[in-house]
């Protein structure tokens, strides 16, 4: 008998992975499955990104890179976070992880621990809750609601805010609901936040360029009153589409750096040198290829969206970021998790149930719009038939 420790009981994970596997199984055996499950781009990474890499192995960067990554890499990433938010950050204070996720991993572990509270947005990344119970702290879901543009609430995230809260993790634009929360609001928390001088925060921006409709993302970078406090976790995963480059970054106050970087050199001692000299490319390079692809995320949520609308029971709010759609599905009289089963084993359609994103996703579930419009309008007509053959 292996004993192994609690901690490990507890970990969750991500269903996408789980559906995905599933999808890929039934494709394989011949059925034709339009995958509308995963969040990652469909499009390849750019080809002077690729062609960066190509030519770091060439020149011989097949060594480690200091555990906080290139020198060359995080003043690439002081130039992007500058172009963005017109906020002048220092290259000590950015750290270069093995994607976004380790973000979440290094802050959560830092403040979590039996008796501490975590706030996490619900629904939401279901990476947050699964990490806040690992460490064994008590994960407090935030409500984002579907009435509010699925924006948090600065009144409601205050009101759960205890002497026991250590960290407050934020998302906009989020995973899975695609909502936006607008700057007042954000200057409404930050506001509130003074009166809680100890509580950390991590703003997960991975989608920032990713707004529609002239929606402005709001980082939290541009409140120099939390600065002292605040994880920005970012990335190249979305935005150039890299997500298996495993790659991200993330703005730490300086005061952390030091605890970071020793869990890097522990855990994965740096991340690979090539994809740190594609990371420069990406950032200092043409953006068309992203210029393309948001202009087709754009499109497709249209298509999504008014798709969505005329299905039985039905009803879609439209979504201002990211590329997810998070419709209500309440009225057509199915639980959201068996929903999405019964789309995946008989109509051949891979989306994602609300509840895998917290207690308030029941009554939604989540589409990817990462694929061809012809694949979405197919994937649309195949629910619309499902569903009126059940009712
Ligand atoms: N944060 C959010 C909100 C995400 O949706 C994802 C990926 O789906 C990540 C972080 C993780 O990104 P990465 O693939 O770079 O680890």
């Amino acid at each position: 008998m292996l004993h192994t420790v609690s901690a490990f009981d507890r970990i969750g994970e991500e269903n996408a992975f789980a559906v995905l596997a599933r999808a890929t199984a039934l494709a394989n055996s011949g059925r034709d499955i339009i995958n509308l499950g995963i969040g990652q781009p469909d499009f390849r990474t750019p080809e002077h990104i690729v062609e960066a890499a190509i030519k770091a192995l060439r020149d011989g960067h097949h060594g480690y890179t200091p555990a906080n990554g290139l020198i060359a890499t995080r003043e690439a990433v002081v130039r992007r976070t500058l172009a963005t938010t017109g906020i002048e950050v220092s290259p000590e204070s950015v750290m270069i992880l093995p994607g976004g996720k380790p973000t979440m991993y290094a802050a959560i572990l830092m403040f979590g621990e039996p008796g501490a509270e975590i706030l996490y947005p619900d629904p939401g990344f279901p990476i947050y809750r699964s990490m806040i119970e690992f460490t064994g702290a008590t994960p407090v879901p935030v409500p984002v609601r579907e009435e509010n543009g699925f924006a948090f609430s600065a009144e409601e995230t205050l009101s759960l805010i205890t002497p026991k809260t250590r960290l407050l993790i934020l998302n906009s634009p989020a995973n899975p609901t695609g909502g936006v929360t607008p700057r007042a609001e954000i200057e409404k928390l930050v506001k509130g936040l003074a009166d809680h001088p100890d509580v950390a925060i991590m703003s997960d921006e991975i989608y920032d360029v990713m707004t529609y409709d002239g929606e402005a993302h709001c980082s939290l970078l541009t409140f120099p009153e939390i600065r002292d406090r605040l994880i920005v976790l970012n990335g190249w995963s979305k935005t150039w589409a890299m997500t298996g480059w495993r790659m991200g970054w993330s703005i730490w106050p300086e005061v952390l750096m030091d605890k970071i970087r020793k869990l890097a050199v522990n855990c994965w001692s740096c991340v690979n040198a090539p994809s740190q000299f594609a990371g420069i490319a990406a950032i200092d390079g043409p953006q068309d290829d992203v210029e393309t692809m948001m202009r087709a995320f754009d499109r497709r949520r249209k298509v999504v969206v008014e798709g969505l609308n005329t299905l039985p029971g039905v009803s879609c709010a439209t979504p201002k970021g990211a590329f997810y759609a998070f419709p209500n599905i309440s009225q057509t009289g199915w639980k959201a998790k068996k929903l999405a089963s019964a789309l995946l084993e008989e109509a051949g359609v891979a989306l994602i149930g609300g509840p895998d994103f917290g207690i308030l996703g029941e009554g939604y579930v989540r589409l990817s719009y990462a694929n061809s419009e012809e694949n979405i309008v197919r994937a649309l007509e195949r629910v619309d038939g499902f569903l009126r053959s059940q009712s």
